[in-house]
């Protein structure tokens, strides 16, 4: 690993002193250390003919590897049915990071942005995509930097000549711009609103075309899955799971932060043996398993392997692995509230049983724990059943987590 070689990184190591980004990237490999450690030799073998795509297809479907902005759904697949449609086709790359609690994006940005940026050329080459679009969250300044930089590099000593055009564009701050409809809305410069669906973004998205999208921690994985081998990343998994998680971790724990562990680790596990147990004068009460949306589970179930389909048995689901972790001091009363109140004011409005249903809801929990609880099980199942998106339809876990795994904070 190079120590921090370049002005890039000083201009990031600067918004480090001041409290700009959150994390010093005390080892970053830039375009010049990424080659050095064989960076976009794949790119070359895939685009140069020594690969060919059915078996990369292959490769990435049998690696088990799934989204993991939040929906899980499996990389692999989406590669094939994206290639199905008409060309031309294009690619989104999400790095909105919006979740509350998630910080693994820009973990990952900071040290090793070509890893991705090799990651997203090599599933242009095997699905056939013409140009890619990358979505960065507002708030990531020094991240910004560090990408327009790279970016520059690399366009400017590209390891293929055919090279897809990448453009990097920026959001606005909108929670809702994580959702991958909204995001191609604000993409092509409309106000970042989720679309119906059907038709899908993998055959209708970006301005129209079939559209490859990404969450930027699924195509960081891809070199590494392609040249070592879809046993090498399946074969990390925990309690019958495959794969790896960056889980971000933050909460009543020693050591906060990202914590790459196979999929499946259990809270406790997690807790134990990667952040150093519980802080001082802290007994482990309950925990967030996937930010805002994944709703609220007890010790008691600190057991469970984290990884997406188990967590839904519990109502709950892990989503980008943002793990906030609540101790005795802490209520889940008021983790629910807070969360409510965030989605109050990240609902875009488009759809009423979100948009009004999370303001009720906040009126509902708010003033004391003599919750009105027959009618925020109604309120929720209206919210699940009838709103656009994930935001309005998740929005209900933390208060009907309360209800079902607190409820003796209602008493
Ligand atoms: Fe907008 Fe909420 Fe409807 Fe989603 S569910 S479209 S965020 S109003």
């Amino acid at each position: 690993q190079n120590p921090v070689p370049n002005a890039t990184v000083d201009k990031v190591a600067a918004l480090v002193e001041e409290k700009e980004i959150w994390h010093h990237p005390e080892q970053y490999i830039d375009f010049e250390a990424y080659k050095e450690r064989d960076g976009y030799k794949l790119v070359q073998e895939c685009y140069g003919g020594l690969r060919d795509v059915e078996s990369v297809l292959k490769i990435m479907e049998d690696s088990g590897l799934r989204g993991l902005g939040g929906a899980g759904f499996p990389a692999g697949r989406k590669w094939r049915i994206v290639k199905g449609f008409d060309g031309p086709r294009l690619m989104a790359i999400n790095i909105d990071e919006g979740e509350p609690g998630t910080f693994k994006d820009r973990y990952y940005l900071e040290r090793d942005p070509h890893r991705f940026l090799e990651g997203a050329l090599i599933a242009a080459w095997a699905v056939g995509i013409e140009e890619i679009y990358i979505y960065l969250r507002d708030e990531y300044h020094g991240c910004r930097a560090l990408l327009t930089a790279e970016i520059e590099k690399l366009e400017a000593e590209p390891p293929v000549s055919n090279m897809p055009k990448i453009h990097l564009r920026r959001g606005a701050g909108a929670y809702i711009c994580g959702e991958e409809s909204a995001m191609i809305e604000s993409i092509e410069g409309k106000r970042g609103m989720p679309r119906l669906r059907p038709p899908y973004v993998a055959q209708v998205g970006l301005f129209g075309r079939p559209t490859l999208e990404h969450n930027m921690e699924t195509l960081h994985w891809v070199r590494d899955i392609v040249v070592k081998g879809a046993d090498w990343f399946a074969s990390h998994g925990a309690h019958g799971r495959k794969g790896l998680r960056s889980y971000s971790v933050s909460g009543r724990v020693k050591n906060p932060g990202v914590h790459l562990a196979p999929a499946g680790t259990t809270l406790r596990e997690l807790v134990e043996n990667y952040c150093g147990g519980m802080l001082d004068g802290h007994k482990l009460y309950g925990y967030l398993p996937g930010g805002a949306s994944g709703g609220i589970l007890p010790e008691s179930l600190a057991d469970v392997p984290l990884d997406f389909d188990t967590l839904q048995e519990y109502d709950c689901f892990i989503g980008s692995a943002a793990v906030i972790v609540l101790s005795d001091k802490d209520t889940a009363v008021d983790a629910a509230r807070n969360m409510m109140r965030f989605f109050e004011d990240e609902s875009c409005g488009q759809c009423t049983p979100c948009r009004v249903g999370t303001a009720k809801a906040v009126q509902l929990i708010q003033k004391d724990t003599k919750w009105d609880v027959d009618a925020l099980a109604d309120l929720s199942q209206v919210m699940r059943d009838a709103s656009i998106c994930g935001l309005g339809q998740a929005a209900p876990n933390p208060v009907d987590c309360v209800i079902k795994y607190f409820p003796q904070e209602l008493a």
